[in-house]
């Protein structure tokens, strides 16, 4: 069974890691799919996320990254996957979850399996690792060591494409 696991990865974290490492023992493949809504604007630019995620998934030979600006739905069928996959951190992630859940079965007929993660990282977002980066504060921990110089890189560089 082939799962694609879907986000922004901006940047990547250990909870992300640790999702698809754990994905990876329950499926036959895992496709992270590293995706930007135009609304958005991101730090990273879609290719330094593709890579950063590239790099730190090379020991996990079920799983590969592809990066597109379209719908999940029809990513998700280009892709052949069977099912979507998210991470759930806490009831607060529910709703939002929910709703894209019921969307994507909707449209792209495809239903939604959620990993619970691991406690060490429930509290781990995105947007604390930029904070953090931001001011220079410590970030190890909350990503793999690979990818912290492109974080602070990007952080003080300022907003990406
Ligand atoms: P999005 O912008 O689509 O929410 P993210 O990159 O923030 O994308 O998250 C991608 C997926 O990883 C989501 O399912 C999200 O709930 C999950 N996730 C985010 N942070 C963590 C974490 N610390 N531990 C486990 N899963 C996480």
């Amino acid at each position: 069974m082939r799962a694609i696991y879907p986000g922004s990865f901006s940047p990547p974290t250990l909870g992300h890691l640790d999702i698809i490492r754990r994905a990876a023992k329950l499926f036959d493949e895992v496709v992270v799919a590293v995706l930007s809504q135009p609304e958005k604007s991101y730090l990273f630019s879609l290719d330094e996320r593709k890579d950063m995620l590239k790099r730190i998934l090379s020991g996990i030979p079920n799983a590969r990254v592809v990066a597109d600006t379209g719908l999940l739905a029809d990513v998700a069928r280009r892709e052949g996957a069977d099912v979507l996959l998210r991470g759930i951190r806490d009831a607060s992630d529910l709703p939002l979850e929910m709703q894209m859940a019921a969307a994507n079965r909707q449209i792209g007929g495809v239903d939604t399996v959620f990993l619970v993660c691991s406690p060490e990282y429930s509290l781990l977002s995105s947007s604390i690792v930029r904070d953090c980066a931001r001011h220079r504060a410590p970030i190890n921990g909350m990503v793999p060591p690979e990818i912290v110089n492109d974080i602070y890189a990007a952080c003080l560089r300022g907003v990406g494409l």
